[in-house]
């Protein structure tokens, strides 16, 4: 890594609402900005408001947004000294960021080996321990003999989980409930990890009935310093898909914050990070008055910007596109932990355009309107942001995450930024494709959420109230 990085024109290899926002920091420090796109993206919103916009092929992601070659040689043709790889597709690629340093293009983003350090679930979990950092009491050890496996998950404690080493995205994971069930369990997981990841190691862990999802936002330059940026609740989930994020965690103590905090930049410092990067635990939370301390548990690393990064601005004021700009230009961190300070509290409810009364089956269709009207609902534009990658008129077809929009909002407290979820939401005015806006309504608006009763299965408990 060259300790002078300096570029003036980015490429932002992804699409939707993540390509609009990052090329929006861009802009703002005065750097050119250079879309790709697929067939199908040919008159997205990220096109129209780039710079230069280079094709990269036909509509599957496969030879387009997922190909290395292609979008290496559309940062050589448009002279883009560095590429922003946004979220999903190439951004926790090793193979990619290797290829950017062999072109001599910065990737915006931490080195291959930090990626890789992170990739393997049970690697990482070893990695973590020597690093000091809290682990769900399980077995992730190299001996992968049945009996083995079954005779710690006897240790452990049933409920256990199954999970596969090479794991991702919810696949090849199953609770076990008692020592009856595991030799089962364990060959239907093997099965599903081979046919998904080629690989069939799996670990082992303590499974908590009712935890919560709390991930702390860090950061690193190439300089040795590191911070974080507080924490992020994002216990809401559907089928371990998150739906509304917030900042920071209703509940916590300053004493569980800095140590969460400490703990996550121990793990970042631990594989030589650099850049933006999240640490996602699952915090064990007694409900109700419960006197007992809550306890977190590292559960893995995002080696990327985050969806729901912006609950983190705007607690913060700080732009984390912009930091992670500079870091990658060798400046260093814009601030140290001492003059981070959080302001209020953030909400973030991601649109999908899809059908939540139809089993969430994605919709396709011409949005012959989108916009929100901030001035009919009285909302102060300083409160509600916007993250879109569509715009009225546009079209969203079947090629993609679905994902259209997120609303975010900020408010003094919790009950205050709740509130404006709800009016936003109420001002979004959508038409000509079908949404989870009601969906979102219905769970902004309920009285668990309100009280902040939050774990991991709270869409599933509260179903027959929120479908
Ligand atoms: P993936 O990488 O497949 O997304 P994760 O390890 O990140 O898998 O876990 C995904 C989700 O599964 C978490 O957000 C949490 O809701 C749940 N989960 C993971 N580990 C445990 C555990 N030990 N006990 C209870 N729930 C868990």
């Amino acid at each position: 890594m060259s300790a002078t990085s300096r570029f003036d024109t980015l490429l932002v290899a992804n699409r939707g609402e993540i390509a609009c926002r990052v090329m929006r920091t861009a802009r703002r420090m005065g750097l050119r900005t250079i879309a790709v796109y697929s067939d199908a993206d040919a008159d997205a919103r990220h096109v129209r408001e780039a710079d230069e916009a280079i094709r990269l092929g036909p509509a599957p992601a496969r030879e387009s947004y997922l190909d290395i070659s292609k979008v290496i040689e559309a940062a050589r043709r448009s002279g883009a000294g560095a590429i922003h790889p946004g979220y999903g597709f190439l951004s926790e690629n090793g193979e990619f960021v290797q290829a950017c340093e062999e072109a001599g293009i910065v990737f915006v983003g931490p080195p291959a080996s930090a990626i890789a350090a992170m990739g393997d679930k049970s690697a990482a979990k070893a990695r973590m321990m020597d690093a000091g950092v809290p682990l769900v009491p399980g077995y992730h050890g190299q001996d992968q003999n049945d009996d083995l496996l079954r005779r710690e998950a006897g240790a452990i404690g049933y409920p256990v989980l199954l999970k596969a080493s090479a794991g991702g995205g919810g696949k090849g994971m199953r609770v076990v409930e008692s020592d009856g069930q595991f030799q089962a369990a364990l060959d239907g997981c093997r099965r599903e990890s081979r046919a998904a990841f080629g690989d069939d190691r799996m670990l082992i862990e303590k499974y908590l009935t009712q935890p919560r999802h709390v991930e702390v936002q860090v950061f690193c330059d190439r300089h040795g310093n590191g911070v974080y940026l507080f924490e992020r609740d994002c216990s809401v989930q559907r089928r371990h898909q998150k739906v509304l994020e917030e900042a920071p965690a209703p509940g916590m103590t300053e004493a569980l914050r800095q140590q969460m905090g400490e703990a996550a930049v121990r793990a970042a410092r631990e594989i030589g990070y650099v850049g933006a990067g999240t640490v996602e635990f699952l915090l064990d939370a007694p409900q109700g008055q419960s006197q007992e301390p809550q306890r977190f548990y590292f559960m893995e690393m995002n080696t990327r910007l985050q969806v729901e990064h912006p609950v983190t601005e705007m607690i913060t004021g700080e732009d984390l596109v912009e930091w992670q700009l500079r870091v990658a230009m060798g400046e260093p961190l814009p601030k140290d932990q001492a003059a981070l300070v959080i302001d209020g509290h953030s909400f973030e409810a991601r649109l999908y355009a899809e059908d939540a009364d139809n089993d969430f089956l994605p919709a396709t269709g011409q949005l012959t309107r989108f916009a929100l009207d901030l001035q009919g609902a009285a909302l102060d534009e300083r409160e509600v942001r916007l993250d879109s990658g569509v715009d009225s008129g546009d079209s969203v077809s079947m090629h993609y995450d679905p994902m259209l929009a997120k609303l975010i909002v900020h408010g003094p407290d919790r009950a205050a930024a709740l509130a404006t979820l709800n009016r936003a939401l109420a001002a979004l005015d959508i038409q000509g494709v079908v949404t989870n806006r009601g969906f979102l309504q219905r769970l902004a608006s309920h009285p668990a959420f309100k009280a902040a009763e939050l774990d991991t299965r709270f869409i599933e408990r509260h179903e027959s109230s929120l479908f």
